[in-house]
């Protein structure tokens, strides 16, 4: 689970982050949505100390983010995929997804290998295991990238925007992995403004503004019934 309390977190003298409480149960799909610029990567980025914060803390699995030793254990458990991939180009597809395992995880290539075909069935993309990453398609990329994070074993998975570089056909087959994993009970934030997924897969929808955490509730409530006037207008923006 993750608890998330009186957070705030500053560039400079821009307030990013104000005061955001929230509570991620074990299993529980959050949706993150709203304007550019509300603080919905930093708060997310916060989450696995990508960014610092300023104020309040920040615990994962009852342990606090403070130190580097807490920071790294919480971002062994925390997998994080990001709207660019971020694959290394010149290694194929089965090299970028063993080498975390190998590396900092201690399995041998052999199994390193195994697991990583069994992610790539699981993103459907077996076939591509050979190839490098500019052979592939964009939603083929962002494919090899979840599979990339799921060979850690995260507990917890971010997804910051993760369709958001794709080309509007490749959208839904990256949602599908992602909701497939939802469905598998996995415990996911995600950054989308793709609602229809959100309806499907969320159990909470959180809306920010201006680094605030405005409105929340459940998918239905949300959509049919939003209750501030900030988020009313979002929704019929992007809608
Ligand atoms: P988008 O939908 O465009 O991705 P966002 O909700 O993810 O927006 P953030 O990236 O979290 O927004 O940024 C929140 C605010 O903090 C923005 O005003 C941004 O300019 C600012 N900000 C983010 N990162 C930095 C940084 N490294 N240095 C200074 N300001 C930053
Ligand atoms: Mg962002």
């Amino acid at each position: 689970a993750i608890e998330i309390s009186a957070l705030n977190k500053w560039f400079g003298d821009y307030h990013a982050l104000r005061d955001i409480d929230l509570q991620v149960e074990h299993g529980e799909r959050i949706v993150v949505c709203g304007p550019s610029g509300s603080g919905k990567s930093t708060l997310i980025r916060c989450v696995n100390s990508l960014e610092t914060h300023d104020s309040g803390t920040i615990r994962v699995d009852g342990l606090e983010m403070r130190d580097a030793a807490s920071v790294a254990k919480v971002r062994a458990e925390v997998g994080m995929v990001f709207q660019q991939f971020n694959l290394f180009p010149h290694l194929t597809i089965l090299q970028n997804l063993t080498l975390g395992p190998t590396k900092a995880r201690g399995l041998s290539q052999k199994d390193a290998e195994q697991k990583a075909m069994a992610y790539l069935e699981r993103v459907q993309i077996p076939d591509q295991a050979h190839k490098r990453p500019k052979e592939l398609s964009g939603g083929q990329q962002q494919r090899v990238a979840i599979a990339r994070s799921l060979c850690m074993e995260p507990k917890i998975m971010l997804f910051d925007e993760p369709t958001s570089a794709l080309d509007p056909e490749m959208i839904a087959e990256v949602l599908d992995v992602i909701l497939d994993l939802a469905n598998d009970g996995m415990t996911m934030i995600v950054v989308t403004h793709e609602m229809g997924f959100a309806r499907k897969a969320a159990d909470r929808m959180i809306f920010m503004d201006h680094g605030a955490i405005v409105e929340t509730g459940t998918p239905d409530v949300f959509f049919d019934a939003p209750k501030s006037e900030r988020c009313r207008t979002f929704l019929s923006q992007i809608l």
